[in-house]
């Protein structure tokens, strides 16, 4: 038997699934600045697998898997405990924006971690959900995506350590792309890492994957691999999956050489090898010159690609994964 969990006002039971709030502060109109939490508690023991979403709030593809999960999971038929915060960034989501509209001044929550109790708005935000989660984790994945600008295709961040390189195979068969990150993030994942735990920042998503079947599409890729994890840990019965190769490397961003509008070169595609100097995309004027080509910098593959063709001098436009070899 497993034990009664209690995270915010959630509350538990083995063999149960509760939902609560985690609450942070008090607004000025009286209202909580608080982030949803549910927690499935699985009938058997086991450990303990934490879920995130939101930190960015152009990033909803966290809701949308943890909804699909919940949805899925009996907890008569769990080993352990499931804990799904869907948002962490309410007032961000809330926005749709990146960062906290309410807070100028530690703007990027997921470069934050692990906050600060007397902070700024978002660092105490941070402490809270911290707190809550280094006491009960034993594994964690952060769910994030190109958000308002981007598509970014799967691929995730990750410490070299054996543990969380376990826990990024267990993502299973679609997850090929494991770059280096390490705690000088200041992420969650960071501070789980830095607490012994394996953790993982996980992207896939985006504007450009918005229509009805592609965000759902989204959604239930992300959903597989949170099955393929419950299985490999022998949470839920199932027989796990896992890449046939995996490949490890660092993340260069490009960005923008010209101010114009932004064409993909119609014949490269997302997590394929590509040559130092092959041809990404080309940004045109108004009047359709070519401007400039955006290149390769080394050999590896684009998982990231902007979603907005007009562009600006210095704006983002590519993930580029420098491939240094496999895990
Ligand atoms: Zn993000």
């Amino acid at each position: 038997m497993s034990d009664m969990i209690e995270i915010g006002t959630a509350k538990a039971n083995p063999g149960t699934i509760s939902e609560g709030n985690i609450i942070v502060e008090k607004l000025a109109g009286g209202g909580d600045i608080s982030m949803p939490v549910t927690i499935i508690n699985g009938k058997k023991s086991g450990p303990c697998f934490w879920i995130n979403g939101g930190i960015h709030g152009d990033e909803p593809e966290g809701i949308l898997t943890c909804s699909l999960l919940k949805k899925v999971i009996n907890p008569d038929q769990l080993s352990g405990s499931i804990v799904l915060v869907p948002v962490m960034n309410v007032p961000a989501m809330e926005a749709a924006e990146r960062g906290n509209p309410l807070d100028t001044f530690s703007y990027d929550m997921n470069r934050i971690y692990p906050g600060k109790k007397d902070g700024y708005l978002s660092e105490r935000i941070a402490h809270v959900h911290k707190e809550w989660m280094v006491k009960f984790a034993d594994m964690e994945i952060s769910i994030h995506s190109g958000g308002s600008h981007s598509y970014l295709a799967e691929a995730m961040f990750a410490a070299k350590d054996d543990a969380t390189q376990e826990l990024a195979r267990a993502m299973g068969e679609d997850w090929k792309v494991c770059l280096y990150s390490n705690i000088t993030s200041k992420s969650p994942m960071a501070i789980m890492s830095e607490n012994g735990k394996p953790a993982l920042t996980v992207e896939l998503g985006g504007r450009s994957s918005t229509a009805p079947g592609a965000f759902l599409n989204v959604g239930n890729k992300l959903l597989k691999a949170c099955i393929n994890i419950l299985t490999h840990y022998k949470m839920i019965d199932g027989t796990p999956h896992y890449p046939s190769v995996r490949y490890k490397g660092y993340q260069q961003a490009l960005l923008a050489p010209k101010s114009g509008i932004f064409l993909p070169n119609p014949d490269v595609k997302f997590l394929s090898m590509m040559k130092k100097n092959d041809h990404i995309a080309t940004i045109i004027s108004y009047q359709g010159a070519e401007l400039c080509r955006l290149l390769a910098p080394e050999n590896g593959m684009f998982f990231g690609l902007r979603a907005l063709p007009n562009v600006t001098i210095g704006d983002w436009c590519c993930f580029y994964a420098i491939i240094e070899g496999e895990w």
